[in-house]
């Protein structure tokens, strides 16, 4: 596509069809995919129609899987060296082979990946034989999976670059990107654009686009006018939308365990402690290095972990009545999918995963400990981690422990109040949805009132889905460029902020 376009862009003098702009040389380009956990997880079909539902045609699970497939190549799993019984959960043709991004599952695992899926599967909870492509990284070196960035003439990658602001002409329902104003080199400077301007924001913190997209938006003079011209920026766009809508996943780390020692386990004191990590290496009998993955993930419908279903669903639409006159269209038509996804069981409403590295400090840092996180939305139930195998692996439950009372709900809410957090998964600040249910961006990802301004990252994905986000940021971004592709076949110029 760069070889049809002029050469437009202009650095210091030079000249190039495509500028990537980021802000941190060292991390690798790519945000927090430099950084995360290496999850590769997809939604269900469910929620990806429910994009559809809230008036984006065009964006559902066909579609989604059609563009995430472009991005994946999947390697078949090499034999596993630790928790062989802990099945590889894929099948082939789910996922795509030919794409730059490196799928696969680890070799190892923590040693308690196997124990626990049978012990939820003692629960009532079914393994699913297709659930995920795994994990992005490559299979032989177990190193982060990493997409190169072409060394071609007539692109410019360049790093250490803050981006302020888009530069913007025209006002109301006709804005144009002209181009971008950065802080690089100690100083302002400034890009235009006859095409298409890129901006790959890059690591520096865990400053989600989900958080900064919208910033951006707003220091450019798009965004809710009362809010912008009290601070002096001229609101080139009224779109009271930007910004809003904010969700994340909410997660209760907790319990957290002294697992027994002797049992081959990794966690993080492996770091700590040489001789642990050269113990587990010869029991295992490994031929090649351990990593400590998160592996073991289960997402599970209300149904599946309380009988009070009926309960809860109907407080919930009791809650939903009385406030329903103070919510926004777009908000009564995210609750009304919401509520319909909750009360069949094809949604994960609760997802369980045992960590092997410490979220607290650890209180023996030579001994194994692991975590389970669930997610905070409903109840969740101490009982089931006590049931074998898994159970057997633990030595002591640190928290919530003996000394801290949870047996009624206001107590195990207290506790939950204390042990909250997020899972960097923020999305919603830029909502694709219609203008009047407020919607930022529209199914082409173009920004309301402009003619070629487009947003490609989570901050788009106007509903929240159970899994982690970084599947969908891939489809995503192949779908937006889908939508760049037809533009330059068009010959229109697009600002486009990528992931
Ligand atoms: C610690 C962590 C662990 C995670 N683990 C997983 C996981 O295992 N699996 C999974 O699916 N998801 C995971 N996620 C979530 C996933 O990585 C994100 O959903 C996804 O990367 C979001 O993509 P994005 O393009 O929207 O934004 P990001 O990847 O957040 O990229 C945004 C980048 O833009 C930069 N930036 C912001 N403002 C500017 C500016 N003005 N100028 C220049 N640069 C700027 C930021 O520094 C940031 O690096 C994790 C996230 C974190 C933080």
């Amino acid at each position: 596509m760069a070889d049809k376009l002029a050469r437009s862009q202009d650095i210091d003098g030079e000249l190039f069809d495509y500028i990537i702009i980021g802000e941190y040389p060292r991390s690798g380009l790519g945000g927090s995919s430099a950084m995360n956990v290496l999850a590769y997880t997809e939604p269900v079909h469910e929620e990806m129609d429910m994009l559809e539902a809230l008036g984006n045609p065009g964006w559902n699970w066909e579609t989604f899987q059609k563009y995430a497939k472009k991005a994946e190549g999947f390697r078949t799993p090499c034999p596993r060296e630790i928790d062989g019984g802990f099945r590889d959960l894929y099948n082939s043709d789910s996922v795509g082979h030919s794409g730059p991004l490196t799928l696969s599952f680890a070799p190892t695992g923590t040693g308690a990946d196997a124990a626990f899926q049978q012990s939820l599967a003692k629960n009532g909870l079914s393994v699913l034989a297709d659930a995920a492509p795994g994990r992005f990284y490559q299979p032989l070196t177990q190193i982060r999976a990493v997409v190169w960035m072409l060394q071609r003439p007539n692109l410019k990658v360049l790093t250490e670059a803050y981006v302020c602001r888009i530069l913007t002409e025209g006002r109301g329902e006709n804005v144009v990107a002209r181009g971008v104003e950065f802080k690089h080199g100690g100083r302002m400077q400034k890009v235009f654009a006859a095409r298409e301007i890129i901006l790959i924001l890059k690591l520096r913190d865990v400053l989600s686009r989900a958080i900064k997209s919208p910033q951006i938006l707003e220091l450019s003079g798009i965004g809710d006018k009362e809010i912008l011209e009290p601070l002096g920026i001229n609101a080139v766009i009224d779109l009271p939308a930007v910004g809003g809508n904010l969700q994340e996943h909410y997660v209760c780390r907790s319990p957290y365990m002294r697992m027994k020692e002797g049992k081959g386990l990794i966690s993080g004191h492996m770091l700590t402690d040489e001789r642990a990590a050269v113990d587990v290496k010869e029991m295992h009998k490994l031929s090649i290095d351990y990593t400590v993955v998160m592996n073991a993930f289960a997402f599970t419908p209300l149904q599946t972990v309380t009988d009070r279903v009926p309960q809860i669903i109907a407080k919930k639409k009791a809650q939903l009545t009385s406030n329903w006159a103070t919510y926004s269209p777009g908000l009564r038509k995210q609750f009304e999918l919401m509520l319909k996804l909750l009360e069949s069981d094809k949604g994960a409403d609760i997802e369980y995963l045992i960590s092997a590295t410490a979220f607290r400090p650890v209180p023996e840092p030579h001994k194994p400990h692991m975590g389970i996180t669930s997610n905070l939305t409903h109840p969740w139930s101490r009982g089931a981690i006590r049931t074998p195998p898994f159970s057997d692996l633990i030595d002591l439950e640190l928290t919530p422990g003996s000394a801290v009372d949870v047996t009624t709900d206001e107590k195990l809410k207290e506790f939950i109040g204390r042990n909250i957090a997020t899972t960097w998964h923020t999305c919603g600040t830029c909502s694709m949805m219609p203008k009047d249910l407020g919607g930022v961006v529209d199914p082409e990802l173009r920004v309301y009132g402009t003619k070629n301004m487009r947003v490609v990252d989570l901050s788009v994905l106007p509903l929240m889905v159970a899994v982690h986000t970084q599947a969908i940021v891939y489809g995503i971004a192949e779908q937006g460029e889908h939508f760049m592709t037809i533009s330059s076949r068009t010959r229109r110029a697009d600002a486009i902020m990528a992931f």
